[in-house]
């Protein structure tokens, strides 16, 4: 496989410690790792897999992923930073591209919009796939159309626009079709002189926000979606004017702050957050996002939902 990897143009290697990838610093091996930085590659990258019946697995920044311990038995294909084109006021990237870089380009080009996501970690493909956001906006917002690479039958490209990439509430197309890989993306941003300005002021209230994250211990940033109100949550009624409640706020009141297993640990700093004490593994997370589940689920009826994305996992 390897040979014919680099047969092709893509130098790949064995058996790599995705721990090393993750900002979770947790995770077992590939079985093949190829890094990619164009479209072309990431196209001729799929085909192998197909070709040779591979399952495969694309990893950005490694932010938003646990990985399982036993590693992932197929190809890892890590996009890393490519082209970016400023046509008018649409911006082409490719998904590999740092997130936060990006926008830091789209703003020293005088376009405005993005700044809310300018401390969010990860890849422009990742932000995308998960609707990442911030301070009510999120990336699809600004998404023109995604150019994906479809393997079924064959392997494709397709373009989707807007609409078709349905993105809500940390959702897209895409997380519900892990076979259709964000290639490039157009996002259409407007001149905004006050960009530069906005930036700052999200930089200053980020380090508010900073200071309430736990930040000295390696995470995946927030591990549950924030739960969307309904009328059976009506104690919760504060929340109603924004529509969802923060997942926190059951994990603080089942009491799970602190709680661990292993080297897991729900934060004592912000509930929301499982982080990596030390040298947990990723079974001891997964059973440590378990028990949150279950207890919230028997405390408040409220079944959350994991924002971070495990990866070869057995049964789930
Ligand atoms: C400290 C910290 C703070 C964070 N703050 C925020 C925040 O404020 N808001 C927020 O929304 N998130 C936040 N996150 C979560 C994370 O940064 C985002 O979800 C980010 O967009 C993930 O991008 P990534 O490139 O790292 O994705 P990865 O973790 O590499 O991958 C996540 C998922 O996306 C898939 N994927 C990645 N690229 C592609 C692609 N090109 N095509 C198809 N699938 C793809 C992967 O297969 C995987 O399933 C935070 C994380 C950390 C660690």
């Amino acid at each position: 496989m390897i040979e014919e990897l680099k047969k092709i143009g893509l130098e790949a290697r064995e058996n790599v410690a995705l721990r090393d990838y993750t900002t979770f610093k947790i995770g077992g091996p590939a079985k093949f790792f190829v890094v990619v930085n164009n479209k072309a590659n990431l196209f001729k990258a799929l085909q192998a897999a197909k070709k040779f019946n591979l399952p495969f697995f694309i990893l950005g920044g490694g932010s938003n992923v646990l990985i399982a311990d036993r590693g992932f038995n197929g190809l890892v294909i890590k996009l890393q930073e490519g082209e970016v084109k400023f046509k008018g006021n649409q911006i082409t990237v490719f998904a590999g591209n740092n997130w936060a870089g990006f926008v830091r380009k789209t703003i020293e080009a005088g376009f405005g919009g993005l700044e809310f996501g300018a401390n969010i970690p990860g890849t422009v493909g990742g932000a995308v796939f998960g609707n990442a956001g911030a301070y009510g906006k999120g990336a699809g917002d600004f998404v023109e159309s995604a150019e994906a690479i479809i393997v079924d039958d064959e392997v494709r490209l397709k373009i989707f626009d807007k609409e078709e990439c349905q993105f809500a509430y940390r959702e897209s197309i895409f997380k519900k079709h892990k076979d259709w890989i964000i290639a490039e993306l157009a996002f259409k941003l407007e001149k905004d002189e006050k960009a530069a300005e906005k930036l700052v002021q999200i930089q200053r209230e980020y380090s508010e926000r900073r200071a309430k994250q736990p930040l000295d211990f390696p995470s995946a940033g927030s591990s549950f979606k924030n739960v969307l109100y309904s009328d059976e949550l009506s104690p919760f009624k504060e929340w109603q004017q924004y529509g969802k409640i923060p997942a926190a706020r059951f994990i603080e009141e089942a009491g799970l702050k602190g709680a661990k297993i292993g080297g897991a640990m729900v934060s004592g700093k912000h509930a929301n957050f499982v982080v990596n004490a030390g040298g947990a593994s990723a079974d001891d997370v997964a059973r440590l996002i378990d028990l949150v589940k279950t207890k919230v689920r028997e405390k408040f009826g409220v079944q959350l939902e994991e924002e971070v994305q495990l990866i070869g996992f057995r049964n789930r």
